[in-house]
């Protein structure tokens, strides 16, 4: 018999608390799902002092605020008040286990209080939610966060979401992001430059201020929003040789994203050792966007092997369309000649997706399923045969159990090393977790 592969489900605590543990546990177990992560499940673990006396960072900033006022996936008070050894309990009856989630990216709270930890950008302006991994603050924060928990608690796997840079969540996009032109947002990013990655880029070598000035003259492009400026852009980039005669010409925008990435790279090195030296059986994850355009946050696959012991790939096919129509949306509302269809285009060309034409079926229906297969496969070739991508793939609405099966057989036939089942958007049907179970049954990934 094959040994199953590695299965799990991001969940949401509030909604499985609901609906009764032993219910939903038993429900996942019946459906190969093995390990379970929950949204802000760091939450739930007590805070000792002695673990954070290297760091600015208050350790009660999250837990405050999070109990009263939430965040898009809702309030966390159940979550707050629960204990973790009780329910990760009732996991281990029917074989799974409850795994340690921590977004050391984003954190509006921790930002709001300590406004030293966050991304700088070019003109000076500070994210309201994105730290900076370069922060020796974030850092000590985060170390500590995590040592504090694995000291008390026995968790067999750390999952570090939200490890990137940028100056805003690709996968949210608040309301201020205001709109850019692509893709020069994109190839000359603008952030950080923050003391600390200042300093680290002048010890790298970086001639930061041959990069600044040309980061500044195409970020005003980008920020031009005429019909023109868009058609300049659109007209003349068409294609993927396009993008190479385009950095040819500003080679330092490699070394510039190259060093971005080099910034996110060293902080996982750093928590990795943190990790294995409390216990080197414990795993690291982390989840990365596509290999498309997972190098706009700082995060280069080919180099994931070296971090962490496995990557878990996010595509929720049904669902990027909801947030990635967003700053396509802006862009129009500040540029009314341009058409959907236009921009929509440009959009694929780009990420190499495809789907539909409209913002409104883009935002409703996302896009093809048949892009888990080429993002997956392209994250496989990048790593090598010898380290996992799990394919984290969509489960929540307006997913349908047909949806979830696609999406898995998608992720197969990229070669895939295991799946997870996205839920944290909350309200998953009960099919689409059934869906999920039967598809990698048929397809001999998961035994029984
Ligand atoms: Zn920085």
């Amino acid at each position: 018999m094959r040994k199953s592969k590695y299965t799990g489900t991001w969940a949401v605590f509030d909604e499985d608390y609901k609906r009764g543990f032993d219910d939903v546990f038993r429900r996942y177990a019946e459906n190969g799902i093995k390990n379970v992560m929950y949204g802000g499940i760091a939450l739930i673990f007590d805070i000792h002092k002695e673990y954070y006396i290297d760091t600015c960072i208050d350790p009660y900033t999250e837990i405050e605020y999070y109990k009263e006022v939430g965040d898009v996936f809702g309030t966390k008070e159940i979550l707050i008040e629960s204990d973790f050894n009780e329910v990760n309990s009732i996991a281990d009856k029917y074989g799974l286990s409850l795994q340690l989630v921590i977004t050391p990216g984003v954190s509006e709270p921790i930002v709001a209080k300590h406004p030293s930890t966050a991304v700088v950008d070019i003109y000076g302006n500070k994210s309201p939610h994105w730290m900076c991994p370069s922060n020796p603050d974030v850092q000590q924060y985060f170390f500590g966060r995590i040592e504090d928990i694995l000291r008390r608690y026995k968790i067999g796997e750390v999952e570090l979401d939200v490890i990137c840079l940028d100056f805003y969540d690709p996968q949210v996009v608040p309301d201020w992001v205001l709109p850019e032109l692509y893709p020069l947002r994109q190839l000359a990013i603008r952030n950080c430059f923050c003391k600390h990655c200042i300093e680290k880029a002048k010890k790298a070598g970086l001639n930061l201020a041959k990069i600044e000035s040309e980061i500044k003259v195409l970020n005003d492009e980008a920020r031009s929003l005429k019909y023109e400026q868009f058609k300049k852009w659109d007209d003349t980039i068409r294609g993927v040789f396009d993008i190479i005669r385009f950095v040819l010409n500003h080679p330092m925008l490699i070394d510039w994203l190259r060093f971005r990435a080099s910034v996110v790279e060293d902080f996982v090195f750093d928590i990795k050792n943190v990790i294995k030296k409390i216990n080197s059986d414990i795993l690291l994850s982390s989840d990365l966007v596509s290999p498309s355009f997972s190098w706009t946050l700082g995060q280069i696959y080919s180099e994931q092997p070296r971090l962490t012991d496995i990557t878990k790939l996010m595509l929720y096919h049904k669902r990027i369309g909801s947030f990635e129509v967003k700053p396509l949306r802006r862009i129009k509302s500040a540029i009314p000649q341009i058409k959907d269809e236009e921009l929509m285009r440009q959009y694929y060309r780009l990420k190499g997706f495809s789907g539909p034409l409209t913002f409104d079926e883009f935002e409703r229906e996302g896009i093809d399923a048949e892009n888990i297969y080429y993002e997956v496969k392209k994250a496989k070739v990048e790593v090598g045969p010898d380290y996992p991508i799990v394919a984290g793939l969509v489960g929540d609405p307006p997913a349908t159990a047909k949806d979830v099966k696609e999406a898995v057989k998608m992720a197969y036939k990229g070669g895939a090393d295991g799946y997870m089942l996205h839920q944290w958007y909350g309200n998953t049907p009960i099919e689409n977790i059934e869906a999920f179970g039967e598809q990698l049954r048929e397809l001999g990934e998961i035994n029984g």
